[in-house]
């Protein structure tokens, strides 16, 4: 053939570059694709690769070119153990030169063989090691039949093939390897987040049957073990639950551990809430089990949440989130327990995501709005001040409580922001109040969250929020609940102290709930509590309420503190609530919140009179 041919250095190239973007799966084509060019190249007959498995004690075929018409089954030439070899193969195992032989070369058994073999009579074979450190870790090999010279420079352009393919079996090992670790949890063997998501997207393709089922586990309080047993015996115990869940579920389901105590099971085929359900009820009665560990009987409970996603509707993240959520309902209703992915649930899901999505621009663009409700003296039916509660009249799902949005707002630090809003709209209003009644000077609460209390300048923004207003802080309440003050207890008292200083008073919020303020209640300064409407609303049929507000009431007492009941709903509550001693009172009895607006003249001119109910 007269065809122009590349120069050696440039066959070495141009393999190189050739064999960069191989990776695993283009492996065993690559390899077929090179020996087909070398064969071109230096007119040989047949080329094969083959890898060395020392574990083994074997030599493998890994591509041959041409391919044979007629491969035996079991192929001869495939696995090849060294140890039954005839002694060419053998001669592979720990070759570290170039070998070659030619029909006329002293090595007249191996032409016998071939002779034998195939008929043809005087081969030339040249085997080119590939060298990784000592290890030999592979051939590549030539023949030609009948007697072919090979040229010093040929051998050194084999040579360098031959290290090439070294380091592409190196190098998708490693990928290999890297693959299988981010595919496989270390600890459990289980599938990772990574395998997970991946094999959800598969199922969850437009046409793939479905439903897919989705089971979401956690294990209930693993904390306390491994702090009580020591990591180690936290991981066994997950070892041994990993094995089981597996079990329980059966093989074919896909079993995979997020990290930490968390799993996910995604049942294979299509599931409905039935199937499911049955399935977690089996995974949960396995978890129940007692474990092995360290010579210890553990049991631990697991929660478990379950959803269905719908091919083709359903993504990933959505899916995940679902079956997320509802676990965390199990979680709530006390561990141990499956809760479905309910429509509702789905429904609180876009309240949220709207809610998370819009409230920033309500904050700034004064779409929120301050309701008003009164808080009266129970003896001179006289309102004594008013509590400001914030609502977002929202453009498509109504007026919404703050119970919708004040988590969004502690989560995404607007708390500030709003806090700020609500104290200078509330000022405002106040102001204008004492304006058109200057002969009765009343009060307003507002309330701060906890992550509003503990910002830095709060006391200073309060402070000229109310000279901006001109007004006198001793007519503001700031309404702050138990837990604002154990969050950060060093910075909430600095900023109480602050807010003492210019004048504005303090109430505890909530009063009852929390467990830490009854003791620390005097060294907090403080001006008043509110007493939770929780012991409140039941207050003339309940004895442990009527007994725990006695208590509040003569605490207050006894600290000089200002008391207020709140969730007045009966006359008996309200009656009690005189007969103890506490004269203070919000509730629906007298009025729910209300628009300053529809307060209007009736209402305030209450505040000149003895005021009754409308
Ligand atoms: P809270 O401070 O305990 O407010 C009293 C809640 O009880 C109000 O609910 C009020 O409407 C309700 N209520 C009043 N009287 C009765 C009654 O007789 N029976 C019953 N069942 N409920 C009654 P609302 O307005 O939904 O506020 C809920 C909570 O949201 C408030 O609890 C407060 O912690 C928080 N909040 C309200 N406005 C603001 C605000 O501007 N900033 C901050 N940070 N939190 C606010
Ligand atoms: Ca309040
Ligand atoms: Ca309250």
């Amino acid at each position: 053939m007269m065809t122009l041919k590349m120069r050696l250095e440039d066959l070495v190239t141009s393999v190189a570059t050739d064999l960069m973007g191989v990776t695993a799966p283009t492996l065993h084509s690559a390899q077929a694709e090179l020996l087909h060019q070398l064969v071109d190249y230096f007119g040989v007959d047949l080329s094969f690769l083959r890898r060395n498995d020392h574990e083994l004690g074997a030599t493998i075929l890994m591509a041959e070119w041409p391919p044979r018409l007629e491969i035996p089954d079991p192929d001869p030439l495939g696995v090849v153990y060294f140890a039954e070899a005839d002694p060419t193969f053998a001669a592979t195992e720990h070759l570290s030169s170039v070998l070659i032989i030619r029909p006329d070369s002293a090595d007249d058994e191996y032409q016998d063989r071939v002779r034998k073999g195939s008929g043809i009579a005087g081969v030339s074979l040249a085997t080119v090691p590939l060298m990784s450190s000592d290890v030999t870790m592979g051939v590549l090999g030539f023949i030609k039949f009948g007697d072919r010279e090979w040229q010093p420079d040929e051998i050194n352009a084999l040579r360098a093939v031959a290290a090439l393919l070294a380091q592409l079996q190196a190098r998708v090992a490693a990928e290999e390897r890297l693959r299988y670790l981010a595919f496989h949890d270390e600890l459990t063997g289980l599938a990772t987040r990574r395998a997970l998501s991946d094999h959800l997207a598969q199922r969850l393709k437009p046409g793939a049957p479905g439903p897919v089922g989705v089971i979401f586990i956690d294990v209930d309080r693993l904390k306390a073990l491994n702090s009580f047993l020591g990591h180690a015996a936290g991981d066994q115990f997950l070892q041994t639950l990993a094995t089981r869940l597996q079990l329980a579920a059966g093989e074919d389901h896909l079993l995979a551990r997020l990290g930490g105590d968390e799993f996910v099971l995604v049942m294979t085929g299509p599931a409905d809430e039935a199937s499911a359900m049955a399935c977690a009820e089996r995974l949960r009665r396995m978890a129940n089990e007692p474990v092995q560990v360290g010579g210890e009987e553990i049991s631990r409970a697991v929660s478990l949440g379950v959803a269905l996603g719908q091919p083709g509707a359903s993504t990933v993240s959505e899916l995940m989130n679902q079956a997320d959520q509802a676990m965390l309902q199990a979680k709530v209703r006390g561990g141990n327990e499956i809760s479905v992915f309910t429509a509702a649930m789905r429904r609180q899901n876009e309240i949220r995501t709207d809610i998370e999505l819009h409230l920033v621009t309500a904050i700034r663009n004064g779409s929120l709005v301050l309701h008003y409700q009164p808080e009266v003296d129970l003896v001179t039916r006289r309102i004594t001040g008013f509590e400001a509660l914030v609502r977002w009249p929202h453009p498509h799902l109504g007026l919404l409580q703050p119970a919708a949005f004040i988590d969004v707002i502690e989560s995404t630090n607007l708390a500030g922001e709003l806090g700020r809003w609500v104290i200078e709209t509330g000022c405002r209003q106040l102001k204008a109040w004492h304006a058109e009644h200057p002969d009765r000077l009343i009060g307003l609460s507002v309330n701060v969250s906890p992550a509003e209390l503990i910002t830095h300048d709060f006391a200073q923004s309060v402070a000229d929020i109310l000279f901006e207003c001109g007004l006198s802080g001793e007519y503001l309440t700031l309404e702050i609940t138990e837990k604002a003050i154990v969050r950060d207890t060093d910075q909430a008292l600095t900023t109480l102290r602050e807010l003492k200083a210019i004048g504005v008073k303090v109430a505890i919020d909530d009063f009852g709930t929390g467990y830490s303020s009854f003791a620390q209640l005097k060294s907090l300064p403080v001006d008043g509590l509110k007493v939770d409407r929780g012991f409140i609303t039941d207050l003339g049929s309940n004895p442990d309420d009527l007994a725990i507000v006695r208590s509040i009431i003569s605490l207050a007492g006894s600290f000089g503190l200002s008391l207020v009941a709140e969730g007045v709903e009966t006359d008996v509550a309200a009656a009690t609530l005189v007969a103890l001693g506490c004269n203070r009172a919000q509730g629906y009895l007298y009025a729910r919140p209300m628009p300053a607006e529809e307060l209007g003249e009736v209402l305030l001119s209450a505040l000149r009179a003895r005021y009754s109910a409308p």
